[in-house]
């Protein structure tokens, strides 16, 4: 049997009976990060990158967390278990599963670029990779996040100089922070959502340098020329009104898309992401020097059958993991 099988409630380690990112509730869940695809409520204990504990208990509450550092060793029933660095967001983890000498490593989401908050991805050497295909096809291609940032403070300044409130629209964990950080604060005051007020005080609580924020609470009134940083679900008519006049942009790699970008209903994209592109996955691939892939999220039957043609012995597994709805594959660009 191999030392990784998939079953209904999620991947799963048979002789150290330890589920890895379970979507259906077991015993011992072992979790890669924070996001709500990868850790899901109910299980009986949770073992994570010690990070992550803040996170989740601000997501699931208070639970039976057990938290562990990058590279240490635990050993379950034979199995010799680590977690390294997987640069998606903070306390993200790749997980090391090495026994009777076949190693596989699951990698959860990860990204190759540095984003100055969670710690940089590092290679796993492996027989067996489980990686992720969020943005698995060679139209993804990040620009350095150097750049991204200085488009964001330029299209913050414009808004300034015409007297509206900025607002920009992004994941609560991870994206929000890296906002936060990234861009200039000597344009104007950055105002947070509630809930990416409480996810950057779980960053604060474990060391993680952010930089100033105000919490936008129901009464708070920003200025023209202030910038607020809220998630997606924040955005309704109602509560865009409170902050008239003012314009709206979107971070995500999906805005890579032209179709993505017009339907969103932000007036301006950015195109900054927490996963590897088409370059990054093929690099963190090579990297593991791993002769076996397993793909999951997003594009993992066209991604998979790109790494067959390679050489390698690659499959698509079918898990509820996705970044968001996956796309239609984009007809133009
Ligand atoms: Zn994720
Ligand atoms: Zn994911």
């Amino acid at each position: 049997m191999a030392l990784v099988e998939i079953t209904d409630y999620g991947l799963f380690c048979a002789q150290a009976g330890v589920y890895i990112d379970p979507w259906k509730p077991v015993e011992r869940a072992l979790i890669t990060h924070a996001h709500s695809d990868h850790a899901r409520y109910g299980h009986k204990s949770y073992l994570v990158h010690h990070h992550s504990i803040p996170l989740l208990q601000k997501r699931l509450g208070n639970q039976y967390y057990m938290g562990i550092e990058y590279g240490e060793l635990v050993n379950i029933n034979g199995v010799q278990f680590s977690f390294h660095p997987a640069g998606h967001v903070l306390g993200s983890a790749q997980i090391r599963l090495a026994y009777k000498g076949e190693i596989w490593c699951i990698s959860g989401d990860y990204k190759l670029q540095e984003d100055g908050v969670s710690m940089p991805f590092e290679p796993v050497k492996c027989n067996t990779f489980v990686t992720e295909s969020t943005f698995g096809l060679p139209v993804f291609n990040w620009a350095n996040p150097t750049k991204v940032f200085n488009e964001i403070n330029h299209w913050w300044h414009q808004q300034a100089s015409q007297k509206r409130t900025a607002i920009i629209f992004a994941y609560s964990l991870g994206k929000a922070q890296r906002i936060l950080k990234g861009i200039n604060h000597d344009i104007g005051k950055v105002w947070v959502h509630n809930a990416v007020h409480e996810l950057n005080e779980a960053h604060v609580q474990v060391g993680i340098k952010l930089k100033p924020w105000e919490v936008l609470t129901i009464d708070a009134k920003p200025q023209p020329g202030d910038l607020i940083i809220a998630p997606t679900s924040a955005e309704t008519e109602g509560w865009l009104k409170r902050f008239a006049p003012c314009a709206t942009a979107s971070a995500s790699g999906w805005m890579a898309i032209r179709g993505t970008r017009r339907r969103s209903s932000a007036d301006r994209g950015f195109v900054l992401s927490d996963h590897a592109d088409w370059i990054g996955l093929n690099t963190a691939i090579k990297s593991t020097q791993c002769e076996n892939v397993w793909v999951t999220h997003g594009y993992a039957a066209t991604f998979s059958k790109w790494l067959r043609e390679n050489g390698l012995n690659a499959i698509d597994i079918q898990t509820p993991f996705t970044d968001q709805p996956v796309m239609d594959l984009p007809t133009e660009n």
